[in-house]
């Protein structure tokens, strides 16, 4: 472990920069940018009464939403099919028209209670003043996480949103790893991308080419090696991209060399959090 204050990018040439490359940063959405899970659960919860049926939820839900990205259902059906199907295994047989009011009422509370975890905008911040592209990597089925981003006031940071549902391809599959890294016009290896899955996120995009990094945020500690680098927060990012890479703001024309900004990103505790970085199989 250790322990490091990492200050605001500057432009200016380092003369010792080395390393790779990094011109842009993917970020899954839900669970790595908001907190999906725990708005969706109180919502689930507010539709059954229950609240043993989470992980039954999640498993039809990727199952539906795998239909989209095949193209055999629009988002909006799939909802509606989702919940028809879920509210049957639990013995619930519903007309479509309850489990349209149901599903209304789910989704609606869901978009009041999701929030912003208190790291992100920080590290966009930073991200952003490292002259790095910035990308949204979701495996959402449509549109409404673009509507999220606006909604929490950060789609300005991003260059592009790739939606699952739209490209007909969700993570790990290659595909919507240098999709990402095509719209934004980097080759994969200048890449990175960070998401709260370990398979589906990190794995994925060290797999498509990118230097993928899971976002533990529970501190889960898997058995073995994952085969690529953890954070715990978002609020550690800076540390390891400046450990590993350079970036636009350390090659540019500007500034005087090896000059350093003094001040700290704020975070939500008046800086960076002690870096606790685990790194793997490097
Ligand atoms: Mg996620």
């Amino acid at each position: 472990m250790t322990s490091a204050v990492v200050p605001m990018p500057v432009h200016c040439e380092l003369p010792h920069a080395h390393g790779p490359r990094l011109q842009a940063v993917c970020l899954d959405i839900d669970d790595t940018l908001i907190d999906f899970t725990t708005a969706a659960r109180k919502a689930l919860y507010g539709m059954i009464g229950r609240d043993d049926m989470w992980s039954t939820w999640q498993r039809m839900t990727e199952e539906h939403v795998a239909r989209v990205v095949a193209g055999e259902l629009d988002s909006g059906s799939m909802r509606l099919a989702r919940t028809k199907a879920f509210l049957a295994d639990l013995g619930a047989v519903v007309d479509d028209e309850l489990v349209h009011r149901l599903e209304d009422r789910r989704r609606a509370e869901v978009d009041e209670a999701w929030a912003l975890f208190d790291d992100v905008v920080p590290c966009l911040d930073w991200l952003q003043a490292a002259g790095l592209k910035v990308a949204a990597v979701t495996n959402a089925s449509g549109a409404h996480q673009r509507d999220k981003l606006n909604a929490l006031g950060i789609a300005r940071f991003f260059d592009t949103v790739v939606i699952a549902g739209e490209l007909g391809a969700a993570k790990p599959d290659p595909q919507i790893f240098r999709a990402a890294c095509d719209r934004l016009d980097v080759p994969a290896q200048e890449a990175l991308h960070v998401g709260d899955r370990l398979d589906v996120d990190a794995v994925g995009a060290r797999d498509a080419g990118l230097l993928g990094v899971w976002l533990d945020r529970c501190g889960r500690e898997p058995p073995g090696d994952p085969g690529v680098p953890v954070i715990e927060t978002l609020s550690d990012l800076p540390e390891l991209i400046v450990s590993e890479y350079v970036t636009p703001s350390a090659t540019g024309p500007a500034g005087v060399p090896g000059q350093r900004a003094t001040d700290p990103v704020s975070g939500p505790h008046g800086g960076w959090s002690t870096i606790s970085l685990r790194q793997h199989g490097q």
